[in-house]
């Protein structure tokens, strides 16, 4: 199977306060996202590599054997500009903020896809360990803020009675914590991108749109070494674990 790898490298890296865009920073001698293109370069199946890179870094990455485009204002518009140079029959969109992705993650996830002719995506994902609790408002999201901040806002009753009350608790014996890479026909990702901008905005990687379509999305075990680099504490953890 040929595979277009996506690599979606646009965003700000806000909660990382790095001063520059996440995908840049430089971690255990190379940048970030220079991690994940090793990682796509040596994974047999891959035959091109398209990242879509923040405002002003295009530069950076381009020249070599790398398709580089303009990320957007969403990570799914950034995929979508990304995908109008994909030629392949499967894609595998990999988020920049993985560095720990490995060859043999990337190929595993495109062999489950491969192998269910049914199926429209597979993605890496790790099953949750912590018991997960479902609470009442989406008005806040505690992703969006610095986790000193959140508890500051938290110690008010008022504010701890109207975001922090417990609904319920999720069964976690069905609860698997989604990860990238996550590859797919590219034929069905299309068709998903092109739902509405707001359902779009709201999306948080590519197999909620596909899933909303009601296509079949299979699940890959990942290896938790895996991690997404959000906080300056991941950066730390990821740094530690590539110098091994
Ligand atoms: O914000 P979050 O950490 O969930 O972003 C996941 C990935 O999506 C990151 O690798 C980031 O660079 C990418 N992204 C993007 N374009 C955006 C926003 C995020 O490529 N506009």
């Amino acid at each position: 199977m040929s595979v277009t790898a996506v690599i979606a490298a646009a965003g700000s890296g806000q909660r990382l306060g790095a001063g520059g865009p996440k995908a840049f920073v430089p971690l255990a001698g190379k940048s970030l996202v220079e991690w994940s293109i090793a990682a796509f370069r040596a994974a047999p199946s891959v035959r091109s590599i398209v990242v879509a890179c923040p405002p002003g870094h295009v530069h950076d990455l381009a020249g070599g054997d790398l398709g580089v485009v303009d990320g957007g204002a969403t990570r799914a518009e950034s995929v979508s500009n990304a995908l109008a140079a994909v030629d392949t029959e499967l894609v595998a969109i990999h988020d920049a903020a993985r560095p720990l992705v490995t060859p043999e993650l990337i190929e595993g996830v495109i062999a489950t896809l491969a192998d269910d002719p049914d199926a429209a995506g597979a993605i890496a994902a790790t099953p949750v360990t912590d018991t997960i609790k479902r609470v009442g408002t989406t008005d806040a999201d505690p992703h969006d803020a610095d986790p000193q901040v959140q508890c500051n806002v938290f110690r008010s009753s008022e504010a701890r009675n109207a975001l922090h009350r417990v609904e319920r608790t999720l069964d976690r014996r069905r609860l698997w914590a989604a990860q990238t890479p996550q590859v797919f026909r590219v034929g069905a990702l299309r068709e998903a991108l092109a739902a509405d901008s707001e359902a779009l905005a709201r999306a948080t990687d590519e197999a909620m749109m596909i899933e909303a379509a009601g296509g079949k999305v299979l699940i890959h075990p990942s290896p938790p070494e895996n991690l997404k680099v959000t906080t300056p504490f991941d950066l730390r953890v990821a740094e530690l674990l590539l110098r091994q």
